[in-house]
């Protein structure tokens, strides 16, 4: 095998010294593959963010669902933010107690809650209406409150969480009425919660936006844990040599925030993160088969097996994901712009435009990095097209096949 292009997997030994073309032939393309080592160390990271000894950063599993990887995060020390009952139920299925989960829910139903208060899961409320449902399901139970602190941050308007735009939170605003409900029901408050959007670079906005879910907090005398969110982002433009993410200064700044609150709350209340893509995404690439190369009115494209069904990142947030070829032969320097584009049946099937690349060529193995958050839990089958396997390059390099892609019979399973 010949990288042509692959600096960051170079690296970091990303395969675990195992050759693409061995593995997309014994586990079929296209393939996510994920590195124990590099989650790990962003677990470890995230675990030793702050010298505050009652903080507990939580593991955001939307963003990566498989239990094998759950199992690697537990083991870790972090514990889980939930979104569902599907996701209760496979966080407890990897082996999670019900004590490490926080269920941080959105215009739920009655079912949903009563999954969560049935298994006991703590969980967060973020509106009104739902807390007054959720004291009509657990009167006298323990609830938690998402607020709204007034501050987004984002790479795209889609995720940005928190501010005026969008759905997310109980505004201070309500503080008076959310007293009246918790009385109503007999409910203690236990904690409260913010998240203010997705992949931030710059720590700013999430260290200006802890003054005012501090505030909120002070309001509430029986406080546990305040969790502060997640969205810490990763480098996606690597290749073009950005800059991570300065956990170190990040982790300063939070300290002394954390430390300052608790002298003046008077408690060493618990303080908890949630971060989903910055545990998950770097530790994962999804590898394809580069299926043709054209040109079509002056634009050079890279066709591949990969749709926008595997990996929706591209196309549903204009997601940049840095791209590596791999042949079985020593190839020349890098040329185009090229158009990278999947397997389905629409123009929107882009997976990268416009990037100076190797010359691919039909059997190449074509790898978009970065893809362990929001890459395989955001699959479908449309076209049906089977989701990809997934398999795990372990800390020894040998390889663990931790899911299998779908058959023909998963298309029709479900179709009674
Ligand atoms: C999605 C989500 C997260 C994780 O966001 P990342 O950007 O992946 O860190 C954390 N908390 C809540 C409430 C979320 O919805």
């Amino acid at each position: 095998m010949h990288t042509l292009n692959g600096i960051f997997t170079q690296q970091t030994n990303f395969y675990g010294g195992n050759d693409v073309f061995d593995l997309m032939s014994q586990y079929g393309s296209p393939l996510y593959v994920y590195n124990e080592d590099i989650l790990r160390s962003r677990c470890k990271e995230m675990k030793n963010l702050v010298t505050y000894d009652n903080f507990v950063p939580h593991y955001s599993i939307k963003a990566n669902t498989n239990i094998h990887l759950l199992k690697i995060v537990r083991e870790e020390g972090l514990h889980a933010d939930v979104m569902s009952p599907g996701e209760i139920f496979l966080a407890l299925e990897s082996g999670y107690t019900a004590d490490e989960l926080f269920f941080i829910p959105n215009n739920v139903t009655k079912e949903d809650m009563i999954y969560a208060i049935e298994h006991n899961v703590t969980t967060s409320i973020d509106s009104l209406d739902q807390l007054k449902l959720y004291g009509e399901l657990n009167p006298g139970g323990k609830v938690a409150i998402r607020f709204n602190p007034g501050v987004g941050a984002g790479h795209h308007e889609k995720v940005v969480t928190a501010g005026k735009k969008t759905k997310f939170g109980v505004g201070p605003e309500s503080i008076p009425e959310v007293k009246k409900l918790l009385e109503t029901y007999n409910l203690t408050l236990v904690g409260i919660n913010q998240h203010i959007g997705s992949l931030f670079m710059d720590p700013t906005p999430y260290i200006q936006s802890l003054d005012s879910i501090l505030d909120i907090a002070r309001h509430f005398d029986d406080l546990e844990f305040v969790d502060l969110g997640g969205g810490f982002g990763i480098p996606y433009h690597k290749q073009d040599g950005e800059a991570r993410l300065d956990i170190k200064s990040l982790g300063e700044k939070l300290d002394e925030v954390l430390h300052a609150f608790a002298a003046s709350y008077g408690k060493k209340i618990q303080f908890q993160i949630e971060p989903g893509r910055y545990i998950v995404a770097e530790s994962s690439a999804i590898l394809g088969a580069v299926t043709a190369t054209k040109s079509n009115g002056g634009t050079k494209y890279i066709g591949c097996d990969i749709g926008f069904n595997q990996l929706q990142r591209p196309i549903m947030y204009d997601s940049h994901h840095d791209i590596e070829l791999y042949s079985t032969e020593e190839r020349a320097a890098v040329s185009g712009p090229f158009t990278v584009v999947g397997n389905i049946c629409e123009s929107g099937d882009i997976l990268a435009k416009d990037r100076i690349l190797p010359e691919a060529q039909t059997g190449d193995i074509i790898a978009l990095m970065d893809a362990g958050a929001y890459g395989y839990c955001m699959a479908s089958c449309y076209n049906q097209r089977f989701r990809p396997a997934e398999v795990l390059i372990t800390s020894d390099g040998s390889t663990k096949l931790i899911r299998k892609r779908d058959t023909f019979e998963d298309l029709i399973r479900n179709m009674i």
